[in-house]
């Protein structure tokens, strides 16, 4: 049974990065028809909020990847705790007392001797007076598991076969000096305990998937499959982790991203794969594959998923949109007509306000100074609306015969008054809506 997990810290809101390693855990567990997990990493009391927790829970249903549970780490401290202490049992779990300052000097020192910065595991030759002397002096150590020094290797599902020298690593610390559980720790207990057999995250994690195999083996269990995808960038290939903040989830809904865009891309960027624009998040399982994916940093352009998203307006039917259509004020009556007029020239929805506003208001007219006398001339033709499907084949048929114009000299200037702009609906269609003509004068 396939069980996989998204597992985000709720101490932000989610981004595209984040996004990415949502989809991958979700499109497998679909896929298999296995059971995909919410799982809330809030062991940091300081930085997880509520807020994020609810934020992060409404950007997933947005996009509709749905989950089959919820866990939240802050509710199994006690099973963190007894990990702990097996680990403690089994003389893999030793105290250490280093300040910050102190680490970070024997960091400096290694470093201007060529030498890796790993923890020197000084702490192991401690004696249990001196440990109390210390515990005394400056409160409880933090707890390092003591890992094998040998090679560990795994056959990663983008990386392919991954090996690192265990000696290259510091003993991780999955304890804190004031009790609190760090992720390391909590994560192997929970990907333990909930069965999950498919880790995919971010490149940024390989060191810590080494560490974690050691931890998982040490308490008896045996690793999950693992992939690590790589980490995105901007267009040009620049680091993205600044601006990831601007790329939120519910930033790019509010610029009218549509949630299927953005799935569609994010299932096949820096895969092997075309990008294919999908109508359900599901649909996307069907050629998910995971070893398509390259190692190699994937470049994100945001400016990709507007295309898409208009491309996925296009062949909405009325139906999908009809509440946005009615929250501007369009009338019942009118608003099949309005979805069909507007949905081939928006780029997203929100770019039917200002469609919707035009048709109620008049837009400003767009008058070059050669057509001026024709446009005054046709506008005494045009009658006050409302107007109906017949108004502008009859209109600019009564204005070729007055002014001897025709094809785009005759149509242009006149969408140029009444649209102010060069391109947009079928004009026949757009008439009946409109409530205004301001160059009517
Ligand atoms: N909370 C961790 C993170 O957001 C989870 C990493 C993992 O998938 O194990 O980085």
């Amino acid at each position: 049974m396939t069980t996989t997990r998204f597992a985000p810290s709720p101490t932000g809101y989610i981004h595209v990065g984040n996004l990415r390693t949502a989809l991958m855990n979700w499109l497998i567990a679909r896929k298999a028809g296995g059971t995909f997990i919410l799982r809330i990493d809030d062991t940091d009391p300081e930085r997880s909020k509520e807020e994020y927790v609810d934020a992060i829970k409404r950007d997933l249903e947005w996009l509709g990847l749905t989950w089959d549970r919820v866990e939240r780490q802050s509710e199994r401290l006690d099973r963190y705790a007894q990990a702990a202490d097996a680990l403690r049992g089994m003389g893999r779990f030793y105290e250490a007392f280093e300040t910050p300052t102190e680490l970070d000097l024997k960091r400096k020192k290694q470093l201007n001797m060529g030498r890796p910065p790993v923890y020197d595991r000084a702490a192991l030759s401690l004696s249990d007076e001196e440990k109390a002397a210390l515990r005394a002096e400056r409160g409880d150590g933090v707890w390092r598991f003591k890992l094998d020094h040998e090679r560990i290797e795994w056959p990663d599902g983008i990386l392919g076969d991954v090996s690192i020298d265990a000696a290259s690593v510091s003993d991780p610390v999955l304890i804190r000096g004031d009790g609190q559980v760090l992720y390391t720790l909590a994560s192997v207990v929970d990907d333990m305990e909930m069965g999950v057999t498919d880790v995919v995250r971010g490149s940024d994690h390989v060191t810590n998937t080494a560490t974690q195999i050691q931890i998982i083996r040490a308490l008896g269990g045996e690793p999950p499959r693992f992939a690590h995808h790589s980490l995105l960038t901007g267009p040009q290939g620049e680091a993205l982790s600044k601006r990831l903040g601007t790329l939120a989830l519910r930033d790019l809904r509010e610029q009218g991203i549509e949630p299927m865009a953005l799935l569609s891309l994010m299932a096949r960027l820096g895969s092997a794969d075309p990008v294919e624009l999908r109508d359900r998040p599901e649909e996307l399982a069907e050629g998910f594959d995971i070893t398509r994916f390259g190692a190699a940093p994937t470049k994100f352009d945001v400016k990709d998923l507007f295309p898409l998203t208009a491309r996925h307006l296009h062949s909405l039917p009325l139906e999908a949109v009809r509440d946005r259509i009615t929250a501007l004020g369009v009338p019942e009556d009118q608003a099949e007509r309005f979805w069909t007029v507007t949905r081939e020239n928006i780029t997203t929805l929100n770019d039917l306000e200002s469609w919707w506003r035009l048709c109620r208001e008049g837009a400003e007219p767009v008058v070059a100074e050669e057509d001026r006398d024709f446009v005054a001339e046709a506008m005494t033709l045009l009658p006050p609306p409302p107007y109906d499907a017949e108004t502008w084949g009859r209109w600019t048929g009564e204005v070729k015969e007055a002014t001897g114009r025709k094809g785009k000299g005759l149509f242009m200037p006149l969408r140029l008054a009444v649209t102010g702009q060069a391109r947009g609906p079928d004009m026949g269609a757009l008439m009946p809506l409109l409530q205004v003509v301001k160059a009517r004068g």
